[in-house]
């Protein structure tokens, strides 16, 4: 079965093509963090995209190789080339070592993944600071061929050489017109507006009494460290080959990010980077965008202790829309895809017992794939799971069990308990002393308080207990 997929570059929902050097198996390479904070909400929406087309070409019999980046060095403040790295910039403010920080925040985003039922295995996350040697010598290519100049600060792309610049989105135009009205205003040594940094230098290198970096190598342009968009092309190369199969990101990073990518790796190669490119809509809140810059983010633990919604309903949440549309996080929307996830995996543990044939299960495949591979109908999928089981065929639970292979939800596995989170044992705790002290006031705050928090209240011979509201 043809899988179908809207491809950013061409605007339009394509038949993926097999790739003919290597049949049957997918190359595919997604922007991975930037490792200095942990990451939020919306950035899980960018690795649940990415599970998803590897769990959809999987169940269509491809394999899949997967490169994940980590993003430890480089990642300025701006997402330009000005301002701070953001390592550096949060080692200083907490006080701790930016390589430090780059693991820690690695292995939470890692336990994340797991959380979060995205298949890791066989998939690499290549760190960019490891790769410091093949950026440089990428750097070096591109200076070569003529594609990069020297400035004070550090070595750019000439986005002017690149004939094909800023295709991808669109956005070629409107850099044309930056790059007249801009003559004048230009006031770096930049030729033109949208030219990158591919290494920039050290702060030191410029001026000796700057502040000292904690990360920094030797190139033969003077110490420093990479541009942020080189390390992606570096990378993916290296694990995937001159033309990957299916690049991957969210939408902020068409304009810039992934036109610079192209740039670099096809100015160096002369081959199509990618052949597909494929873009997740965001998650906001209240509208806006959640990113760590504008402060609003939420964690995986922050869904769990504030609104008892477990990483498991927040997939399923996230997956109830499709990937190309904006969604919205609202307290209401994620306690009602938990309710929803819990009711739905107790229609299928009702379900009737069912002797299921290998015919059964490759019938029930082919149904799965062929939602999915309508670029990636999950809405459409989650639909017919719950048709099915209210229906409650036999058929129902081999249908199940295909789908999950896709949606990755455990919706055979009865419902997994989460921890009671900390601040609810703690309001348990006082309650109970509020009870013993004869405090029924206290103690009916508190109940409102801990219901707040997604738990009903059970008054026992032993106190307080409390238990997941439904
Ligand atoms: P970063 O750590 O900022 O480099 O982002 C990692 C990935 O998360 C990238 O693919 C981003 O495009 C994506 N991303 C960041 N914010 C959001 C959001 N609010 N919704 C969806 N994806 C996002
Ligand atoms: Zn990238």
């Amino acid at each position: 079965m043809t899988i179908r997929l809207k491809n950013t570059a061409t605007k339009t929902v394509e038949e993926y093509r097999d790739n003919p050097v290597h049949p049957g198996v997918v190359h595919m390479y997604h922007c991975g963090p930037t490792v200095y904070q942990r990451a939020h909400v919306g950035n899980h929406r960018a690795f649940i995209f990415a599970d998803l087309i590897r769990r959809t070409f999987e169940l269509a019999g491809y394999d899949v190789r997967q490169v994940i980046n980590i993003t430890d060095v480089g990642h300025l403040t701006d997402d330009g080339d000005a301002g701070d790295d953001k390592l550096e910039r949060e080692a200083g403010k907490i006080g701790k070592r930016a390589t430090d920080i780059a693991r820690e925040i690695t292995e939470f985003f890692l336990h994340d993944l797991a959380q979060l039922h995205i298949k890791t295995d066989g998939t690499q996350f290549p760190r960019a600071t490891d790769h410091i040697a093949e950026q440089i010598e990428l750097i070096a290519s591109l200076e070569q061929k003529g594609f990069a100049y020297t400035t004070s600060d550090g070595v750019y792309f000439d986005t002017s050489k690149f004939e094909a610049y800023g295709l991808l989105g669109g956005v070629a135009e409107a850099i044309a017109q930056q790059r007249e009205g801009a003559r004048v205003a230009v006031n770096d040594e930049k030729r033109n507006p949208a030219d990158f940094a591919l290494w920039k230098l050290s702060p030191q290198q410029l001026d000796e009494r700057a502040p000292a970096r904690q990360q920094e190598w030797k190139s033969p342009w003077g110490v420093g460290f990479p541009g942020w968009h080189i390390e992606c092309s570096a990378m993916s190369m290296k694990y995937l080959g001159e033309t990957l199969d299916i690049h991957t990101g969210g939408i902020d990073h068409i304009a810039v990010h992934h036109n610079d990518e192209i740039a670099q790796s096809e100015a160096h190669t002369g081959k199509e980077f990618s052949r597909y490119w494929m873009h997740v809509n965001f998650i906001t809140i209240d509208g806006q965008k959640v990113s760590k810059s504008l402060g609003n983010t939420l964690t995986l633990d922050e869904l769990a202790t504030r609104f008892g919604v477990s990483p498991i309903a927040y997939r399923y949440w996230v997956l109830t829309g499709h990937y190309a549309s904006q969604m919205n996080l609202t307290e209401d929307a994620l306690r009602g895809a938990a309710t929803a996830l819990k009711r739905l995996k107790t229609a299928i543990t009702n379900l009737p017992p069912h002797e299921e044939s290998a015919h059964d299960r490759s019938d029930a495949r082919t149904a799965v794939l062929e939602l999915v591979s309508n670029d990636l109908d999950t809405p459409g999928l989650i639909a017919h799971v719950w048709k099915n089981v209210t229906e409650g065929t036999g058929w129902a639970r081999t249908y199940v069990a295909a789908a999950d292979e896709v949606l990755g939800l455990n919706l055979l596995v009865a419902d997994e308990i989460l921890p009671t989170p900390e601040n609810v044992l703690e309001l348990v705790c006082q309650r109970d002393e509020a009870r013993a002290a004869k405090d029924w006031a206290a103690s009916d705050r508190l109940r409102t308080e801990i219901e707040g928090f997604g738990f009903t209240v059970k008054d026992g011979p032993n106190g307080t207990s409390v238990e997941r509201s439904s």
